[in-house]
Order: structure tokens, then C-alpha cells, then sequence
């Protein structure tokens, strides 16, 4: 059945041709600006309202939430209609607020630190499922604005292209979030980077690299062994030279695996010549990954070298980790061994246990910047530029 989300305007406009001709306009502005259900789209007469309800049905329905970090965190587990899981998440910041978006469920990657690779593959999303996490976090989110969507949920995204990119051009045109506030991350899908780099709108790049070298990143990201290193940064090249925006390499740090002297060396080498911002996060734990991420005194180090060696550099700081929202996180959650405050939600958000349901996926994002001196590397903390105002690695 079509989604609420998943109807075009064509579609809207047929349900109510035999309305006034301005009632499309009003249906589609209540979705999109007001960001309202038609049942509460008082200007429509009640029985039409109750018609789009039926005919129009959501596509999420709320399994599972988590709030963290004081109320600024909020995790969804939502169920589809055919049973698969998605988890969605809220952050608020001093200067903005975020939601980090699932664009499949599960995923096929199989990066081995990641509890959605673990986790394995099971569909695609529409891009009505997409636009509508979007528009659920939004309404959590007022009085305040959201004001960035992050592509950095379950799945890689520029493995479903088509459907992103048609969530993208609903995000921006109809729910009218400027395309620099939207970011894509990937694992390194090279002819997706090539898609993007020619596509209209100019959304953001955040590549999640945590290896600059090929042998430990085909470790790490299987996907390095069908586009390697070299392919990915040429990419990258091509990307930046027809955008002419500024691209972020997402780096998770690995305990004694990828935070060597050494890998930052490597690291520096890839970044200066694209002039790409590096993002580090310590990889948060999950269950089918025994290494830890590395500890605080390491991440500085790393990000003073990385500093010395003329990369801009940002530690970002974790959100979420106590409700497995956090990077690598989101899918790890088993029941009996949730951390947060998770309420089991009923279809209509009434229930309450704390134990989160059937296990979905997450991958690596649920992070931001951070802003404290005592959490960053000595010296100066290098502000991310709005592009690169991502979430951790992936
Ligand atoms: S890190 Fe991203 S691409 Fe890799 S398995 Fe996890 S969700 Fe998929």
C-alpha cells in the first residue's frame, strides 16, 4: 500500500479531485510544512479528513523509544508493515538539532565493528519511509527547528540511491531544508560518489574512511576490496572538483587497529589533497566486536598529530551511548540488556518496559562535535564547518 509519504502530488491531488481545487495545495502543505496528520487538518471538512487517513496510512509505527543525554537524545525503533525494524534519532544541540536517518534495514556491507553489518540485510527503505522519520523527528523536536538531516542511520545510503535521492529532493523542495544541511555518508561506494558529484542538489559528503591503507581497511570495510583506497580518494577528487564542497572523512578510533602514529601519518597523506575535515569518534562497543575504541588520551594524541600534520580535525563527542544510539550502536541492543531509558511502545505509545525489542541495526552516527577542551585534543578546538557537521563514523 502507498505510504503517506510515498504519494506524490499527483496521488494527493486524485484523492481529492472531487474537492475544491485548492484542497491539494492545503493536503500537501499540512504534510509537508505543517508537518501535520490529515486528522489534524481542521481547515478540511471531517470527512475528508477521515478519508485521507485511510487512504494515505503512516508507514512507521513506533515499537520502541529511548531518550538519553538529559532529553536531548531520542532513539525510535519503528516496525514497518512487513515486520522490518528501522531506528531513527533526535539530537538537540545548543545552535541546531539533528535526526540521523536509516535508509535501509539492516545492511549488506558487513563492516566487521558494526552491529547493523552484523546484523545483515533485509530491504530497502522508500523513500516515503525515509522523508517520514524526518518528519516524526521534526514534530519531537519543536518548539525547535530542525535544522540538519543526517544520512548516517541503518544501511548505506548511496546503495539505495534512487529512493534517497528522491527523499532528498522532498526534504528540500516540500519540507524545505536548504540541500547544505543535508548529508550523505558512505562507506565507499564509488559510482554512488559519482552520482552525487553530478547530482543537482548540493548535499554533503561524509566518506567513513577508519583505514588509510588498503590491507586494514579490507579488514575492516569489506567493501575496500571491490573499490580500494585509490579508487575511493579519486572519487573523492572528482567529487570535490565538480561540487566544490568541502568533503569529511569519518574516522572511528579503534583501540591499538587504526589510532597508530602511524595510521595518522597514512590518514594525513589521503586528507591534505582534498582538503577533507576529519571527523574522529572512539568506536563505540558492540557485541560481535571484542576491540574496544580507543581511550581518551589516545584520541588526543591522534588528533594532535593529525593537527601537526595540517589536517583540520574534530573529536566528535558521543551521543546516545547509554540507549545504544551512538555509533556502531544502534542495532547492538538486546533485550535484558538495555541501558537507557527505553519504553516499549504500544502502535499508540502507551506501554512501558525497558527492555528494547527484537534486535535491528545501527551503524555509525549517533555523535557530534564536540565542543568541551577536556575532550578534545590540546589546543584550539577546530569548529566543523556546517558541511561536515555530520555524526560520527559509520
Ligand atoms: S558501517 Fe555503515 S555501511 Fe558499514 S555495515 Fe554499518 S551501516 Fe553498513
Amino acid at each position: 500500500m502507498r505510504t503517506r509519504y510515498d504519494a506524490d502530488a499527483s496521488a494527493v491531488a486524485e484523492l481529492v479531485a472531487d474537492q475544491p481545487a485548492y484542497r491539494a495545495r492545503q493536503v500537501w502543505e499540512g504534510l509537508y510544512r505543517r508537518l501535520i496528520d490529515p486528522a489534524e487538518m481542521t481547515d478540511l471538512p471531517l470527512a475528508l479528513r477521515r478519508r485521507l487517513d485511510g487512504a494515505l496510512p503512516v508507514a512507521l509505527q513506533p515499537a520502541a523509544e529511548a531518550v538519553s543525554d538529559g532529553g536531548d537524545t531520542v532513539k525510535w525503533l519503528w516496525h514497518l508493515a512487513d515486520g522490518a525494524g528501522v531506528e531513527t534519532v533526535l539530537m538537540r544541540y545548543g545552535d541546531r538539532t539533528t535526526v540521523c536517518v536509516s535508509s535501509q534495514a539492516g545492511c549488506a556491507m558487513g563492516c566487521t565493528f558494526c552491529a547493523t553489518g552484523q546484523g545483515g540485510f533485509e530491504r530497502n527503505l522508500s523513500a516515503g519511509e525515509i522523508v517520514e522519520q524526518v518528519v516524526r523527528a521534526a514534530r519531537r523536536a519543536r518548539p525547535r527547528r530542525l535544522s540538519n538531516v543526517v544520512f548516517m542511520g541503518m544501511g548505506e545510503p548511496l546503495a539505495n540511491f534512487e529512493r534517497v535521492w528522491a527523499a532528498i529532493g522532498r526534504l528540500h523542495h516540500d519540507v524545505g531544508l536548504s540541500a547544505r544541511h543535508l548529508t550523505v555518508s558512505t562507506i565507499g561506494v564509488v559510482p554512488g560518489i559519482d552520482r552525487l558529484a553530478g547530482a543537482e542538489l548540493p548535499v554533503n559528503l561524509a566518506v567513513s574512511l577508519h583505514a588509510a591503507n588498503d590491507a586494514l581497511r579490507d579488514r575492516l570495510v569489506p567493501l575496500n576490496r571491490r573499490y580500494p583506497l585509490e579508487a575511493l580518494t579519486a572519487a573523492c577528487d572528482r567529487y570535490v572538483a565538480a561540487t566544490r564542497r568541502r568533503l569529511s572523512f569519518e574516522w572511528a578510533l579503534i583501540d591499538a587497529t587504526n589510532d597508530r602514529p602511524s595510521d595518522a601519518s597514512e590518514l594525513a597523506e589521503l586528507a591534505r589533497p582534498l582538503r577533507a575535515h576529519v571527523n574522529l569518534i572512539p568506536l563505540n562497543p558492540t557485541p560481535g566486536y571484542a576491540t574496544p575504541g580507543t581511550p581518551a588520551a589516545g584520541v588526543a594524541a591522534f588528533c594532535r598529530r593529525l593537527r601537526a600534520l595540517g589536517v583540520t580535525t574534530t573529536v566528535r563527542k558521543n551521543r546516545g551511548t547509554g540507549i545504544d544510539a551512538a555509533c556502531g550502536q544502534l542495532a547492538a541492543t538486546t533485550p535484558g540488556g538495555q541501558r537507557g531509558r527505553t519504553v516499549r511502545l504500544s502502535p499508540t505509545r502507551m506501554a512501558s518496559t525497558s527492555t528494547s525489542p527484537r534486535r535491528t541495526t545501527p551503524p555509525g552516527h549517533t555523535t557530534e562535535r564536540t565542543t568541551s577542551p577536556s575532550t578534545t585534543a590540546s589546543g584550539p578546538t577546530t569548529e566543523a564547518p556546517p558541511e561536515a557537521a555530520r555524526l560520527a563514523a559509520r
